[in-house]
């Protein structure tokens, strides 16, 4: 299992990979999941938090980065057998209660097409069971009541809803605001609003971390961002 470090001494590993990726943020006995991957996957997922957490702790909240089937396929069924709440965007609260969220727009002549097919095949096959959202975020979310040094930061444009979570201002888990999948781009094949997230990554990078997790293959490194930025003329935003 991949994991990484903060200097303050958070731990993330990568709990699940293949489809999809979800990471456990871990620190001072609490835990932290953000997404789920798909159902298959869901022993496996169980599997490895055992490993991580101790008897008795449990997984404390589930970051949902957005509500696209393979991030939240196992979400209903965490929460009701885990008692983990679920956080994430209020824009994401109606496919929620739906079980369906919509494929978005493809960004390229691709995936487009893909977009096209994809989506008539609607929620028999893209769906998931579905689940109440816990805390509902707008715009920023800290985890004070947890005394953890966690932010949610929205950075919509893969989907209305999308969020990151920041942790201990190191690290970022971008879900698919950034794909890891393809060599020397971070461009998600799909995208609602691709203005929107750029400026999503503009933010992204402005947040000073240095590692970024996405929601499907590897991480990858602030200079990477930077080269993509440039790629797109994007002007970076003055860091915070
Ligand atoms: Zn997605």
């Amino acid at each position: 299992m991949k994991k990484w470090r903060t200097k303050n001494g958070y731990h993330i590993f990568r709990v699940v990979t293949g489809r999809s990726n979800a990471y456990l943020v871990s620190y001072g006995g609490r835990n932290i999941l953000v997404d789920t991957g798909t159902s298959p996957y869901y022993n496996r997922l169980i599997k490895n938090i055992n490993s991580i957490i101790t008897y008795s702790e449990h997984i404390d909240m589930i970051v949902l980065t957005h509500t696209h089937f393979d991030h939240c396929q196992n979400a209903s069924r965490l929460r009701r057998d885990h008692g983990s709440i679920i956080l994430a965007s209020r824009y994401e609260s109606e496919f929620a209660k739906k079980g369906y969220t919509p494929i978005p727009k493809g960004t390229w002549a691709y995936s487009r097409l893909i977009s096209k097919i994809g989506s008539p095949i609607g929620s028999s096959f893209l769906g998931y069971p579905l689940f109440p959202i816990d805390i509902e975020v707008e715009d920023e979310y800290a985890f004070n009541d947890f005394d953890l040094n966690l932010k949610v930061l929205s950075t919509p444009g893969h989907s209305a809803g999308s969020i990151s979570l920041i942790v201990d201002n190191e690290i970022a888990v971008v879900g698919d605001a950034m794909f890891g999948i393809f060599r020397n781009s971070i461009l998600p094949p799909f995208a609602d609003d691709k203005r929107k997230m750029f400026e999503s990554w503009k933010k992204l990078y402005a947040t000073g971390c240095r590692l970024f997790l996405p929601g499907h293959g590897k991480n990858f490194e602030k200079g990477l961002i930077y080269r993509e930025m440039n790629r797109f003329n994007l002007e970076p935003l003055k860091a915070e």
